[in-house]
């Protein structure tokens, strides 16, 4: 007997005109460089992606064409956001810090109809544009006044193209599993693999987000993803922000610590989030100011994704910003919300240290989220915080499959996706990471975590930042590397590094080298590039 309920399709739209309804007069504000701001509202945001949907559907653009983009977090973004999976187009969010063959990888492989960029990426673009010709436009988000000369194409302004357009399009109705938006991983291995999502994926993930336990998002909330627009769909806050009707700031180009600190201040935000690097980057910038004045200000959250949040940098947030920091972990595959470190009530009677190893730690998932470790061949392991295995994960907006590679098995025969990560899950479900399945350092057998070697490195005043990476060892396969960029004016030595390691880690655990870098190379999505770091250090052998 079925449930005699309606079945309304979860569509992007119905995110969309809800805030439209109501949440018309909350602020959206755009960040333009380092002093000035862009300030509209979701009504403006709103009725602007109704002109750029009259304007494409003009162009023909109908229901499953990729529309791409290269773009900061800005309105115009937003409005490409709202409005192109609103008219059963998909939009192709595409990473500007890939390399060039990459992105005319992507452009060519999601088969884009129109590219939509920021004036920063035109030279990105015509690096490339003589290799992805099925384009049919290149559509410039700037004004009239700012449109470059570009003689190697036609290129559009955006703000023309919009202009005489009606703000009223009829957003249409169709299947909630259709397409929406589609997002490449860096693919530090191989070409880089499209992650589809659909309106149904998108829509339950943001209501799951704003939950309590999650990111606990409302109205009162005034939210600024650092995280970028480009990558994993700024972890959803375009659309959970516009549901819960929470003020959004998007920071443009500028991420450098005085800007998001400017805005953090300027804008009154109460939730942000990114990866730890551009933390890094704040922490070193409000340190520089007096205590009284960074503590005043009204964040309440930091969420820290991405990579692995180190302890150092923890508490340096909560303590500068008297604020908490939330660990999260996710993919792009898992839209990417995957799980939260918010502790329980449970844990409200742990010493500020036992507090802080809990936050440590990636946390549980949010229901929706089912997730489990196996071994090698599969055999799902205990859940008792010691055993570590393959981390596989199963949900309503988890991957089944890569777009165009249908036949790339990715998941297990009960429907679970590997996400590449060697974790272990204690009795109550709170999962952390011990390191990329790819990344973790065997030594005569047994696993070393080099985000956990990375964590107490990084925790050394004298250690801005700090790599971990097995290099091959004639007796126990592979040994830790301690690879570590210095902090400004320090002098940091290999023994004092080692001795300050020494009691924080299991003894075997210890880096059997220390070596100092200028600086680390970083991947696309601001996470350390293992791979280079480890091709940089293929002719190193231990003293
Ligand atoms: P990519 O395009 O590089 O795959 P993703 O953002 O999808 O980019 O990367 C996902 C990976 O990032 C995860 O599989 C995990 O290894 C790592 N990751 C994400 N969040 C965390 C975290 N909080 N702690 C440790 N690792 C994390």
């Amino acid at each position: 007997m079925h449930g005699l309920m309606q079945n309304r399709q979860l569509l992007v739209s119905s995110m969309v005109r809800y805030a439209q309804q109501y949440h018309s007069d909350v602020d959206v504000v755009t960040a333009i460089g380092a002093d000035a701001s862009i300030r509209t509202n979701y009504g403006q945001v709103i009725a602007r992606a109704g002109q750029l949907a009259n304007s494409l559907a003009k162009q023909g653009i109908k229901q499953g064409d990729c529309i791409g983009t290269l773009a900061w977090n800005n309105h115009r973004h937003l409005e490409l956001y709202y409005a192109v999976p609103s008219m059963g187009a998909v939009l192709n969010t595409i990473n500007p810090r890939l390399h060039s063959d990459q992105i005319r990888y992507i452009v060519n492989h999601a088969h884009d109809k129109y590219l939509f960029v920021d004036l920063d990426f035109l030279p990105l673009v015509e690096k490339v544009h003589v290799d992805i010709a099925q384009i049919k436009g290149i559509v410039v988000l700037c004004s009239e006044q700012q449109m470059p000369d570009i003689h190697w194409c036609d290129a559009i302004c955006y703000e023309s193209l919009i202009a005489q357009e009606s703000a009223d399009f009829d957003w249409p109705e169709f299947d909630e599993d259709t397409a929406a938006s589609l997002c490449y991983t860096s693919g530090t291995t191989g070409d880089p693999k499209g992650v589809l999502y659909s309106h149904r994926s998108l829509v339950l993930h943001s209501i799951a987000t704003c939950m309590k336990d999650c990111m606990n998002i409302g109205a009162e909330d005034v939210i600024m993803p650092i995280v970028p627009m480009f990558h994993v769909n700024a972890w959803g806050i375009p659309y959970s922000a516009a549901i819960a009707g929470s003020k959004l700031v998007l920071p443009g180009s500028d991420m450098s610590g005085k800007n998001v600190y400017r805005l953090l201040n300027e804008e009154h935000c109460t939730l942000t989030l990114g990866v730890p690097t551009i933390w890094q980057l704040l922490v070193d910038y409000a340190a520089t100011l007096p205590l009284n004045e960074t503590s005043r200000l009204p964040i309440r959250e930091f969420v820290i994704g991405g990579s692995a949040a180190s302890e150092q940098l923890i508490t340096s947030l909560e303590s500068l910003f008297d604020a908490t920091v939330l660990h999260v972990w996710g993919m792009t595959e898992t839209s990417p919300m995957g799980t939260v470190s918010r502790p329980s009530p449970k844990h409200r009677r742990l010493s500020k240290e036992e507090l802080l190893a809990i936050k440590l730690k990636q946390g549980k998932p949010p229901f929706g989220v089912e997730a489990k470790i196996v071994d090698d061949d599969g055999i799902e392991l205990p859940w008792n915080g010691d055993t570590c295995g393959q981390l596989l994960v199963r949900g309503p907006w988890v991957a089944k499959a890569y777009y165009r590679k249908e036949d790339m098995r990715v998941l297990s025969d009960d429907g679970f996706f590997n996400t590449g990560d060697i974790s272990t899950i204690s009795a109550d479900g709170w999962m952390n990471i011990v390191d990329r399945a790819k990344d973790v350092i065997k030594s005569g057998g047994e696993w070393i975590s080099s985000i956990d070697l990375e964590n107490v490195a990084a925790a050394h005043p004298d250690i801005s930042q700090a790599a971990v990476i097995g290099i091959h060892h004639p007796k126990w396969q592979e040994r830790p590397l301690l690879v570590c960029v210095a902090s400004e004016g320090a002098n940091p030595n290999k023994n004092d590094v080692l001795s300050f390691m020494k009691d924080k880690i299991a003894k075997w655990w210890l880096p059997n080298d220390v070596v100092f870098v200028d600086e680390l190379p970083y991947n696309a999505t601001g996470k350390i590039h293992k791979k280079n770091l480890r091709e940089s250090f293929n002719d190193y052998r231990f003293p």
